[in-house]
């Protein structure tokens, strides 16, 4: 926890979970992309957190967007981005929703197959557009399912689609998985992208960019390589199938740019046991799946949780929200190991949730209402 944090919560009187975004961190992660991928544009994914600040920030360190709406759009414009920065990434798209964008200047789109080149052909005549492959995400482990991207076999047939529709064929996309923890995992997908471009290229089509997706990680419980190795082994994978020849790149970073810059602090609503001798007690908190921890989903995402009692005795515990849906379990399958003197009303905090928590909290489960979120 950064000092600023730590005394924005001190003074804080407020009752409620909350989430508490520390801006430095952002910053310092956005210059460490910066300076880890020195060729590469960062478009920041919108939707890991669009707070105001977080976004008007980003837009003045000369961050673009990665945008997966029209109001996404509209937020990354608010936020000071011009419309030449902001790609619209989303490979499912409403042909009135591309008109939007297209009129609002974005001329950069994804698509994955035939029918989204040709709404894109009818709606934003003449755009940009990179076609998603998918990728197989071992080692991530928030991975992404086969909802986005096709076989790279497919992909040389949309691109040439486009070309012949009047778009500008323009690149190669895929993401890893999101909290990759393996570096080389850019390596099969970036070979696929290749084979792309020289396919592409004895059809008379010059693909320009590479759309390195996200997939970098925050820290959670587990260490995970810094930003320099992820650039490292990017660099050395680019070089390895596109020898001297490398296309312009970009990457979309959403948790490795958000996640470790925020904390949940959260309050202890009951402590209890199923039967006399139980000997894990269930822990509820007044936040769980549906106030923002969606991504403890399978217990896939580990936050760091701490306590004012840190230094106690450990015992596992259950870990649960507040609401009346019996999905509101964070963590059953692995307990979690809690101080055996945590009490009702103790403030907890959850580490590492600037990213994807905002965005996941229901409007007002159980009257509960959404995530509170500040950024300082
Ligand atoms: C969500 C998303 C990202 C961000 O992924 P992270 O793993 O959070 O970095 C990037 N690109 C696209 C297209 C996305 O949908």
């Amino acid at each position: 926890m950064t000092a600023r944090i730590r005394e924005f919560l001190r003074t804080r009187r407020e009752d409620g979970p909350c989430v508490v975004v520390d801006l430095d961190v952002v910053r310092d992660n956005y210059r460490a992309f910066a300076h880890a991928l020195p060729d590469t544009r960062v478009f920041y994914a919108v939707k890991a957190n669009p707070a105001p600040e977080i976004l008007r920030l980003l837009a003045s360190l000369g961050s673009c967007f990665d945008a997966a709406s029209v109001v996404e759009i509209e937020m990354a414009l608010a936020a000071g981005a011009t419309a030449d920065r902001i790609s619209f990434g989303n490979t499912i798209k409403k042909e009135r929703d591309i008109a939007r964008a297209h009129q609002l200047g974005v001329r950069l789109f994804a698509v994955d197959c035939l029918a989204e080149v040709e709404k894109i052909a009818r709606a934003a005549p003449g755009a940009k557009v990179f076609c998603r492959i998918l990728c197989d995400c071992d080692g991530a482990e928030w991975p992404l399912s086969r909802k986005f991207g096709c076989v790279p076999e497919m992909a040389t047939d949309v691109l040439e689609q486009a070309h012949r529709l009047g778009l500008e064929a323009y690149g190669v996309s895929f993401h890893v998985g999101s909290q990759q923890t393996n570096t080389e995992a850019w390596d099969i997908a970036l070979a696929s992208a290749s084979t792309i471009f020289r396919e592409c290229a004895e059809r008379g089509i010059h693909l320009r960019m590479v759309n390195l997706g996200g997939g970098f990680p925050a820290r959670y419980l587990k260490p995970v390589p810094g930003v320099e190795s992820y650039g490292d082994a990017i660099f050395r994978a680019l070089s390895r199938h596109f020898g001297n020849r490398l296309p312009e790149t970009i990457i979309e970073p959403g948790r490795g740019m958000v996640g470790d810059a925020g904390i949940i602090e959260t309050e202890v609503v009951l402590v209890s046991k199923k039967s006399e001798n139980d000997d894990v007690r269930w822990v509820y908190l007044d936040i769980g799946k549906f106030g923002g921890l969606a991504e403890t989903m399978d217990e896939s995402i580990r936050y760091p949780i701490r306590t004012t009692r840190d230094g106690d005795e450990m015992a596992p515990c259950v870990l649960a929200g507040p609401t009346c849906d019996s999905a509101d379990v964070l963590y059953e399958k692995v307990p979690y190991l809690l101080p055996v003197s945590l009490e009702i009303g103790d403030k907890v905090l959850i580490e590492g949730t600037g990213a994807y928590t905002t965005t996941y909290s229901a409007v007002a489960f159980n009257g509960f209402p959404p995530l509170k979120s500040y950024v300082i």
